[in-house]
């Protein structure tokens, strides 16, 4: 076995406020993910990444920081976060925090003096700028959260950018003290034995500097961005993935370097969001990972996942990328192969054979070991102001946020003991709690900790070649070489029979492996079947 870095493992997403409630508020908490911690361990998983739990008002749920530097009282106190910290070490886990750089909340102290006139020590730590003589903001830029990019304050009798909802103005990168104060951040973290960060919005610290307006969409290309959301319609120039970005991006990493064996893992999204997050994990100068939104945001068929792996191998070079078939902002992956629960565990282990089997490093988002589904929410459960801008058309987040379910028989999944948890704990994930299938030995839960062992020990999963050997509408096959030997890892992503033959010296690993027969070179595939094939 060789040596590979912690961060080319599996790295498991804690949604704070949904994982584990100790106080009996219906909002989870640190004391929380310290007791469930060993759980986590007990995966196999190499590291954690916990979603903001930082000073907010919580208009993001978290992602809106107002101190970078304190936990929200809502999840604990700073010997919280230290006990965190220690008890993963202890385990053997890696942790990393989520740090949100590009926007601050309105109510941080940075913010709030910035915005008290246009002659502070912090009036340029965001980007003010004057109506145009017709009154109208700067330019034509728009919030991913609904209506324009900027936001007019009484105040300073200025605009103010926000890409996001208002109450998340954009920190001025530009500004080397704007830079400095948020290196500085990482540093206390760092300082407490952090391993490594995820880094928010990583493709956006900069935007253009003189605000060019940018260009319509023009018909029928696409976007990543759903066309429910007006943001489709432009293409994101000037405002994502600038070119001086990449200067951020490089200095991040001689802050990463300034400690041993740490991480920074980049969120990286714009026009070609593949091409982004390769661009800013290639090479040493770079950072050590970045993910993309191919596999998060789309409906999970077999060209869908082909292209998004033949562009990535088409730009990867020298980099890493961190895979990731679900996390907190889209729809759960279970419910993006197919609705049809008679479905669902079988697509559950399909999507852990094709994320642990892929070129790269891993994010399983938490749940996602039980195979939830996606849970329906009606309009009045919502709490996300993205949900609810796009509904009915496009919900996404806060079905995927609702809590973790530990006990089947318990309200609400064992989850809190309040009788209003934030989000509702739908009754069909009661059935896929961690207590009943820690007692199925074929479980998702218990497949699951069987394959991140095999993972673990393959040197072939963790640094070889990965290669597309066939793709149609409903059959994907890739192989991963490293070199003599190989494995074959072949996918049915549809809900019918298929056969396929495979001409190669390889058995089928039944123990990895679900509905699939092998009979000589014919290969039987029930719907959502998944095979890994070992070479002799
Ligand atoms: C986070 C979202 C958040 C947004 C603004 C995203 O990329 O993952 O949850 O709403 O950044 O911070």
């Amino acid at each position: 076995m060789s040596q590979t870095p912690w961060y080319h493992g599996v790295i498991y997403q804690i949604y704070p406020r949904s994982f584990y409630d100790t106080t009996g508020n219906g909002v989870g908490d640190l004391r929380g993910i310290l007791e469930k911690l060993p759980y986590i361990a007990s995966l196999g998983v190499d590291a954690v990444w916990i979603s903001p739990f930082f000073k907010s008002p919580m208009k993001d749920f978290g992602y809106d920081v107002s101190d970078y530097c304190a936990p929200d009282p809502l999840f604990g106190t700073l010997d919280d976060v230290q006990a965190v910290i220690d008890r993963a070490h202890e385990l053997g886990l890696k942790i990393m925090f989520d740090m949100v750089w590009a926007h601050t909340s309105d109510h941080h102290q940075w913010f709030v003096e910035s915005r008290s006139n246009k002659n502070n020590d912090k009036s340029d730590w965001y980007i003010w700028r004057d109506a145009k003589p017709d009154g109208t903001a700067p330019n034509n830029w728009l919030s991913y959260f609904g209506g324009p990019a900027w936001t007019w304050d009484s105040r300073r009798e200025q605009y103010y950018l926000h890409q996001f909802l208002t109450s998340q103005p954009q920190l001025n990168f530009w500004n080397t003290d704007v830079k400095n104060a948020a290196f500085d951040t990482a540093r206390f973290w760092l300082d407490r034995g952090v391993d490594g960060f995820r880094l928010d919005v990583a493709h956006a610290y900069l935007v253009d500097k003189d605000l060019r307006d940018n260009p319509a969409r023009t018909s029928g290309a696409t976007s990543d961005i759903p066309s429910s959301n007006p943001m489709s319609r432009q293409v994101r120039l000037y405002n994502a993935n600038i070119s001086e970005n990449m200067n951020i991006i490089r200095d991040i990493r001689v802050l990463m370097n300034e400690y041993d064996n740490r991480c920074a893992l980049a969120e990286a999204g714009g026009e070609d969001s593949e091409a982004v997050a390769a661009s800013y994990a290639n090479g040493t100068d770079k950072l050590h990972l970045a993910y993309s939104f191919g596999l998060v945001g789309s409906p999970m068929t077999a060209p869908v996942v082909c292209n998004v792996i033949e562009k990535i191998e088409s730009v990867i070079d020298q980099g890493r990328i961190c895979n990731a078939t679900s996390n907190h902002d889209f729809k759960r992956a279970v419910s993006r192969y197919t609705d049809n629960d008679i479905h669902h565990d079988a697509v559950a282990r399909l999507n852990m054979a094709l994320g642990l089997t892929l070129r790269g490093s891993y994010c399983l988002y938490q749940g996602e070991e039980l195979g939830l589904p996606q849970a329906a929410l009606s309009f009045d459960q919502l709490q996300d102001p993205y949900d609810k801008m796009l509904y009915p058309l496009h919900v996404g987040r806060d079905g995927c946020r609702t809590p973790m379910v530990w006990n089947h028989d318990k309200p609400h999944g064992g989850f809190t003991s309040s009788s209003a948890p934030w989000l509702p704990v739908p009754d069909a994930h009661r059935a896929r709690a961690v207590d009943l299938q820690e007692t199925q030995k074929n479980s998702t839960l218990n497949t699951y900790r069987h394959f991140l062992n095999f993972r673990k020990n393959s040197d072939i999963l963790l640094s070889g070649s990965i290669n597309i050997i066939h793709a149609d509408d409903n059959m994907l096959v890739y192989e991963r070489a490293l070199d003599s030997k190989k494995i074959i890892c072949a996918f049915n992503i549809s809900d019918k029979e298929n056969l396929y033959i495979l001409n190669d010296d390889v058995i089928l690993r039944d123990d990895l492996s679900h509905g699939v027969t092998q009979d000589g070179t014919n290969i039987a595939f029930a719907p959502y079947g998944a095979g890994i094939f070992e070479s002799i």
